[in-house]
């Protein structure tokens, strides 16, 4: 018989808990509170089924000879969804008014090519929420659409959501959930079938006041927008229902300057390291990896702050142009049309280069936006720039923070770096309890003062220096002895989950 090992399994979840347990320690953490903290409340996997319409998928080369002679057939574009893989969706009330002529399962698309018909099938699908923590209030957490995803990942993605509001101090809990899928294979119409159906099966399990899903890699105002109808449908007090998620449109029901908030709240983290190191963010270098909602946001502000993007990294290709991308040019191109991989590669104004060059290109900041576990030893070894703030949720690995900490670059840990995002989600969120409209002057200035006050009170436990400002106290923070940045925000967000539980103590 095998005998089972004594030595703990590390896990990506272990992995990321390693901070909690090393500021848990520094602080002497309540034990009890250390337990409720160690796992998530709740770990909820279902699955979700829809039935998909079929697919024309381009013949092999060396059956074409025999259908050469098959008559081309009309469908008009609406009819026919382009994938990135070459294959198209059929669109079944395209049909309607075509012209089709089929042989042996084959047809001839006119000017495209031949294609055989694969017909839709019902597909299964992995779905999850993890609810983490609600000692601050209700569960908060984004929702990802992607195939690498797992519970593992979502209890950590979860965990740093009861981490990042507690920094952002938003009255919020952590969660997070999403179903495991590679949106770009799927139709607009799949995709809604299938986030409907994933809300039908996640009603029972959140509220409006109890756990309030956003977007995240994959997802987008769209998804959100399904999500509240599906949530609200037929509910006689539907209007009341729009805080049941955020990330919305803003003309239902979104906040102003939600979709940029993550990069804006990342723009201006980095705005304080150059005031605080007193030099010119005019002219300086910055990287960025991930050209989506969040990387283009930081790029965009950043550019418009005089900084220089000379390179974006993203799942399909890199680009360098020493002399500064352009970067409403770049973001102009990954939103046409017929980039159907929404992707950097190809851009005309810079040069491809390779992904291994991207890490070592000459720079003053590399702003991690795509997904978690990038900054590995090996990457933080190349890395010749002097900040890395994180706008990707875990995108260096502990090994990675050990290697950028022993060559001197500075950190900005993803718990303030991103945390933008939920922050304008707390003001949507209180905008539809209230039924307001606020503008995006209010919301950027109210994100810019929240924060830059957290960003300065973790400024202030890192270098153990006890303040008390007009604008925020870091006083009850401070430990008596420096702390890496990363150890410092965990020592913020653990203080303040910490008293709920101390002030209120525990329901049995
Ligand atoms: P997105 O789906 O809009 O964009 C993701 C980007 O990452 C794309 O450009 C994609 O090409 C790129 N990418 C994916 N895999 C890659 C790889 N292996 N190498 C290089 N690039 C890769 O997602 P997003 O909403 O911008 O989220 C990006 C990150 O920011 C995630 O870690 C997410 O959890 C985090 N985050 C997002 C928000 C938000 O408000 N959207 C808030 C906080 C944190």
């Amino acid at each position: 018989m095998r005998v089972p090992s004594t030595e703990k399994r590390k896990t990506v979840f272990t992995e990321a808990m390693e901070v909690f347990h090393a500021a848990a320690d520094l602080i002497g953490l309540d034990p009890r509170v250390r337990l409720e903290l160690e796992e998530p409340d709740y770990e909820h996997i279902f699955y979700v089924t829809a039935t998909l319409n079929d697919r024309l998928a381009p013949i092999a080369p060396a059956e074409a000879a025999r259908y050469e002679k098959l008559t081309p057939s009309k469908i008009g574009a609406a009819g026919l969804v382009p994938l990135y893989d070459g294959k198209f969706i059929l669109r079944p009330d395209a049909l309607r008014g075509a012209d089709i002529h089929i042989e042996n399962g084959v047809i001839k698309l006119e000017g495209k090519g031949l294609y055989r018909i694969e017909e839709g099938q019902s597909q299964r699908f992995k779905a999850y929420r993890v609810q983490h923590n609600q000692a601050r209030g209700p569960y908060k957490g984004g929702t990802r659409y992607h195939q690498d995803v797992s519970l593992d990942l979502f209890k950590v993605l979860a965990a740093e959501m009861t981490w990042k509001t507690a920094i952002a101090n938003v009255p919020f809990g952590g969660g997070k959930g999403g179903i495991k899928i590679d949106p770009r294979q799927y139709s607009t119409d799949e995709l809604e079938a299938i986030t409907l159906r994933y809300m039908y099966k996640l009603k029972q399990l959140i509220g409006p006041d109890v756990d309030i899903p956003a977007p995240d890699v994959g997802t987008n105002g769209t998804v959100m927008a399904w999500m509240f109808r599906q949530y609200s449908d037929g509910e006689r007090e539907r209007h009341t229902m729009r805080g049941i998620v955020t990330g919305k449109d803003v003309r239902i029901g979104g906040s102003e300057g939600r979709v940029k908030a993550t990069g804006q709240g990342l723009a201006y983290c980095v705005e304080e390291w150059f005031k605080d190191k007193q030099l010119p963010i005019k002219g300086a270098r910055m990287i960025v990896q991930g050209f989506g909602n969040v990387g283009s946001a930081a790029a965009e502000i950043l550019d418009s702050m005089g900084a220089k993007i000379v390179a974006v990294n993203d799942a399909d290709g890199t680009i360098y142009n020493p002399d500064g991308i352009d970067i409403p040019a770049l973001i102009a191109y990954t939103q046409d049309k017929s980039n159907l991989k929404r992707s950097v590669a190809g851009f005309p104004g810079a040069q491809a280069i390779s992904k291994a060059d991207f890490w070592e290109v000459d720079c003053e900041v590399v702003l991690p936006c795509a997904l978690g576990g990038e900054i590995t030893a090996e990457v933080a070894q190349r890395i010749k720039a002097k900040l890395v703030a994180e706008g990707a949720n875990g995108p260096t690995t502990p090994a990675g923070d050990e290697i950028l900490a022993a060559r001197g670059i500075e950190l900005i840990p993803d718990i303030i770096a991103n945390a933008g995002g939920v922050t304008v989600s707390y003001y949507e969120w209180i905008q539809n309890k209230r039924m307001e409209h606020w503008t995006e002057a209010e919301v950027n200035a109210r994100l810019e003062f929240a924060i830059k006050s957290n960003y300065r009170i973790i400024q202030d436990i890192a270098l153990n220096r006890p303040r008390r400002t007009p604008e925020f106290d870091s006083r009850p923070f401070v430990i008596g002895r420096e702390l890496p940045t990363r150890t410092a925000a965990m020592v913020l967000a653990l203080k303040r989950i910490e008293a709920h539980y101390l002030i209120e103590g525990f329901s049995q």
